[in-house]
């Protein structure tokens, strides 16, 4: 069984990013195990600006499909049923207008109004809806969920592309924000679940609300601050969690600085925390160790 790691940044800013993937960068030389990367970023292409031409790289993309309720409104008598069975506003109805469309961009495909017809009006649609983007070499993979304007199947995109990472040794996970309403299903199989935070204010708010969503090992990191051994120490106690450092990068140097390639993977070899990146890999090889 693999060991799977979600990181998560109240924020989810470019530094965020630059440290996943500066720590997917370090490992993949020094895991001695394929592990793999898993963007949960749905709507974040901001990965897709890192350059892997000199990977040599094999690209696949597996199509994601719903099937969404198609009307055949020759067939409608225009009774209502369907717009009183749907709970997510996806259905336009006027009776005396003789309106009756289903808003696709709304539709949960839950079946209700299918099973409310009894005029076979409704039928289904098997409708592409996003692609799994998995990008591989013999070391590792890179798995990235994408959705066509389709946000309300992003629970569905993501048990896809975690189907498809589960056979990954290694897998770090890059988790949505908090306030993401597909934030439980990104995080629910995870066996550590790593908190960014800036302030220990803002790491009690995140780590509170991760633990309502969640129940599991937590660590913690936290980046440019000042704090005190002992405040790390009463944090760590009173939160029962893990800390594995504080990292310093400065994005405004990296943004304003005219030499810059503007590619993540740049920011993040030359900001970001090599022996954090270390602390985090000891730890799970003992942990998997002790499985
Ligand atoms: S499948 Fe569900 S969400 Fe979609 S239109 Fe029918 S009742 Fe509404
Ligand atoms: S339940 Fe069927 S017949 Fe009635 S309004 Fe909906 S599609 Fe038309």
């Amino acid at each position: 069984m693999g060991y799977k790691i979600a990181l998560l940044d109240s924020h989810a800013g470019v530094g965020f990013k630059a440290f996943v993937f500066y720590v997917f960068q370090n490992w993949i030389n020094k895991a001695n195990k394929p592990i793999g990367l898993l963007n949960l970023h749905l709507d974040d292409a901001l990965l897709s600006t890192i350059s892997f031409e000199d990977l040599q790289l094999s690209t696949e993309l597996l199509p994601i499909y719903s099937y969404l309720p198609v009307v055949e409104i020759e067939h409608c008598t225009f009774c209502g049923k369907c717009f009183n069975y749907c709970a997510f506003g996806a259905i336009v109805f006027h009776k005396d207008s003789k309106i009756m469309t289903i808003m696709e961009q709304n539709c949960s495909a839950c079946g209700a109004c299918l099973y409310a017809c009894n005029d076979r009006a409704l039928s289904e649609k098997k409708k592409l809806i996003g692609r799994v983007n998995i990008l591989r070499n013999e070391q590792f993979q890179i798995i990235s969920p994408q959705l066509d304007d389709f946000f309300q199947f992003a629970k569905l995109a993501i048990r896809m592309a975690k189907q498809y990472s589960n056979s990954i040794p290694l897998l770090l996970t890059i988790a949505p924000s908090l306030s993401k309403p597909y934030f439980s299903e990104s995080v629910m199989d995870m066996d550590l679940c790593i908190v960014m935070a800036k302030s220990l204010s803002v790491a009690k708010n995140t780590i509170l609300e991760l633990k309502s969503h969640w129940v599991g090992n937590i660590a913690l990191i936290t980046y440019n601050s000042d704090l005190s051994d002992n405040e790390i120490d009463d944090f760590i106690h009173s939160f029962e969690v893990l800390y594995f450092g504080n990292m310093h990068f400065s994005i405004a140097d990296w943004i304003t600085n005219p030499e810059s390639s503007k590619l993540l993977s740049d920011f993040a070899l030359v900001q970001t925390d090599e022996v954090i990146s270390n602390r985090i890999l000891d730890y799970v090889n003992q942990q998997m160790n002790q499985r």
